[in-house]
């Protein structure tokens, strides 16, 4: 028996959001699983939506090998694209999708001795001034990338900056200037994250490009009944003790009672990827009911309040985030976000539910590596 806490991945939520996120988006969706699907594993959860999705986004192309190497045969695009000459070639033998954001890669492709000609897609810079072709060359770009004569086809895209934050006029201006700046060339689309998805009808086109919503969070404040979470922290209860008033609790004696209060000690803490910045009041629940976080998170450990849970002992089952905490909530209480929240979760096993359609089907598939000394 180990600890008995766990990261709990529900895939049949997995699948459900991908396909709400694709019916409201219209046409097809690549589902974005970086970062090892934001930290849902990045291998179950592309084989859990395999048979539904039109294909997958990573970052890295060793994360789209990893893929290819476990089986998955689905379209893969590359987001950042190649880095040298190897990553060309291995593009090729692996059938990845390629983004080209600036001329290097465009320099490697007309280099390149493959035969092959690769699906690319072209990024152009709108406003987010990081990756991507000014849009002044957008046009120039695509020549040079078709006369490289190593294309097949080329999709065009671009990323939002603030499509998270609706009513800012940011998103419909990069929207605008793509359109303006690729009038003229022929081929798919592809402007919309999630929060572009969700918030912004006009940046819907052939291909949207869901990872956030995928796993059922947001950022743009609104909540989207028909998301749900995809994981679940939790642990339970293994020790309780009291504390009288104007005693303290933890490191840096954060928390001090103002009454008798009841604490639970939960076996999770930042080493988990529980963040540390949580502070005291974070929700959290304890056997379905919501309660706070009381005391500074340990590598280890956290505390929470009983105190108006005459029920909760020893045992108690306790949800840090999931069904009944959204993510987004506990990452507000902590000024971090989401993406952060999920992507940094390890140590802790990964358990998947729901991976044939059952509902009390449950497998381990992936134990996250466990970095030592
Ligand atoms: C990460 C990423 C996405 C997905 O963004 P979310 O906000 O998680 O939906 C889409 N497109 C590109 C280019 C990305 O890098």
């Amino acid at each position: 028996m180990t600890r008995p806490t766990q990261i709990r991945i529900d895939v049949a939520a997995l699948r459900a959001n991908y396909l709400f996120a694709r019916g409201l988006h219209g046409g097809r969706a690549l589902a974005v699983i970086k970062a090892d699907a934001y930290g849902h594993g990045a291998v179950a959860c592309a084989q859990a939506l395999s048979a539904v999705v039109d294909g997958f986004a990573v970052a890295f192309l060793d994360e789209a090998r990893t893929l290819r190497e476990a089986g998955v045969r689905n379209p893969i695009l590359v987001l950042e694209g190649a880095f040298n000459a190897s990553e060309i070639k291995l593009a090729q033998q692996l059938d990845l999708w390629l983004v080209v954001h600036h001329d290097e890669q465009i320099r490697l492709l007309q280099e390149s001795p493959a035969q092959a000609r690769f699906n690319v897609w072209l990024k152009i810079d709108t406003g987010m001034s990081r990756a991507g072709f000014k849009s002044s060359d957008a046009t120039g770009a695509h020549e040079r990338l078709l006369s490289s004569g190593k294309v097949g086809s080329i999709t065009l895209m671009t990323h939002f900056a603030r499509a998270d934050e609706p009513g800012v006029p940011m998103t419909v201006q990069q929207i605008d200037l793509f359109d303006k700046a690729t009038a003229s060339l022929p081929g798919e689309r592809s402007l919309s994250n999630s929060a572009g998805l969700l918030t912004t009808p006009a940046a819907r086109r052939d291909w949207g490009r869901p990872g956030l919503m995928l796993y059922g969070a947001t950022t743009h404040g609104a909540e989207v009944p028909e998301l749900q979470p995809v994981m679940s922290f939790e642990s339970s209860v293994f020790a309780t003790r009291t504390l009288e008033p104007g005693e303290s609790l933890g490191y840096g004696a954060t928390f001090v009672a103002s009454r008798r209060t009841r604490v639970g000690l939960v076996c999770a803490g930042y080493a988990d990827g529980y963040p540390q910045t949580a502070p005291n009041g974070t929700p959290v629940a304890v056997d379905g009911q919501t309660t706070a976080l009381i005391g500074r998170v340990s590598m280890d450990m956290l505390t929470v309040d009983l105190t108006d849970l005459p029920d909760a002992d020893i045992g108690s089952s306790v949800e840090l985030w999931g069904r009944n905490i959204s993510v987004g909530a506990v990452a507000r209480a902590s000024a971090r976000s989401p993406y952060e929240l999920l992507c940094a979760v390890r140590r802790a096993p990964r358990v998947y539910l729901n991976t044939e359609n059952s509902e009390d089907h449950c497998e381990i598939l992936s134990w996250p590596r466990v970095r030592t000394g």
